[in-house]
């Protein structure tokens, strides 16, 4: 039975960190226009209204979309500023921050005509949401379990292949079967694009995926970590949030460190940006 809902952490500071990551990929996969596919293993609503009751619970926005959102001056960043203005057309009123949009809208809204997003959803509830959103007629709704469906799609019939993998972790052996799924994928698409996220906890049971990844041969894995406090500080929650990008476009880890170096400070005092190659070419 799955518990987990993401509408109780919506615009977290992970949720930003994802995110970004995720636009500032899809922004360099367009530069071609030879097809991708988009695969969104574990999809969610789709688009998170703030004033939900579950939302206001946590109020865990506060501290990731907010502050970005109330900096008042345009940022000097190009990829913030983009990002910004694509989280603009989410509102219903464009001065107001109503609502936060899930990985299947940033997916979604960049789509073109020869691209195909599948997105994956297994929580019933939380899949009949995601039916009533308004997305691109390229995107396809599966009510199922994410990473059976994402062997299932291997090969990709497009050139391209870009895959989100965000699950909530809810069960320890998830860091395992997503380790297994990707090293899967990557044998059956060696130049795909794999985004993978993963929440930093005082248990540090992502190490086990980190180590899985490393063990199983696969290069080219960049890792991109941020911080809203040190480890070690507090004894329950997510202290950060990471992101591991197979066969990051060229660039990338360039351009997210100029950008988190931005909204790094509007997140609180503590918090921090590191990033490194996890494994090399
Ligand atoms: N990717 C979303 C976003 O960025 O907006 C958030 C996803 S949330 C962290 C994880 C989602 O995965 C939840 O909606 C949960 O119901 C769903 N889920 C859990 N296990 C799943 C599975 N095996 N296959 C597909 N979806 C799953």
């Amino acid at each position: 039975m799955l518990s987990y809902q993401h509408a109780y952490h919506a615009g977290n500071f992970a949720d930003v960190h994802k995110h970004l990551t995720l636009y500032a990929v899809i922004d360099y996969l367009l530069r071609k226009k030879t097809a991708i596919t988009y695969i969104d293993t574990h999809a969610g609503r789709g688009l998170y209204p703030l004033n939900a009751q579950e939302t206001q619970r946590l109020l865990e926005y506060r501290e990731g979309v907010w502050p970005l959102w109330q900096a008042g001056s345009t940022p000097s960043d190009p990829l913030l500023n983009a990002w910004k203005a694509a989280l603009t057309k989410a509102q219903t009123d464009a001065a107001i921050l109503t609502h936060y949009p899930g990985s299947p809208w940033w997916l979604s809204h960049t789509l073109r005509e020869q691209d195909q997003l599948r997105l994956f959803e297994l929580h019933p509830g939380e899949h009949e949401q995601l039916n009533a959103q308004a997305l691109s007629p390229n995107a396809r709704r599966v009510f199922g379990d994410g990473l059976a469906g994402l062997k299932a799609m291997l090969p990709a019939v497009t050139p391209r292949l870009c895959v989100l993998i965000d699950p909530s972790y809810e069960r320890k052996a998830e860091y395992q079967d997503v380790a297994d799924t990707v090293a899967y994928t990557l044998e059956k698409a060696r130049h795909g694009v794999v985004l993978i996220w993963y929440p930093l906890l005082p248990a540090g049971n992502h190490h086990r995926l980190l180590s899985s990844l490393k063990a199983s041969g696969i290069r080219n894995i960049w890792r991109s970590e941020l911080l809203l406090h040190e480890p070690g500080s507090q004894a329950h929650g997510m202290y950060g949030s990471g992101m591991l990008v197979i066969n990051p476009p060229w660039g990338l880890d360039k351009r997210l460190a100029a950008t988190m170096a931005e909204i790094t400070p509007q997140l609180g005092a503590t918090s921090r940006y590191q990033a490194d190659w996890w494994v090399g070419e």
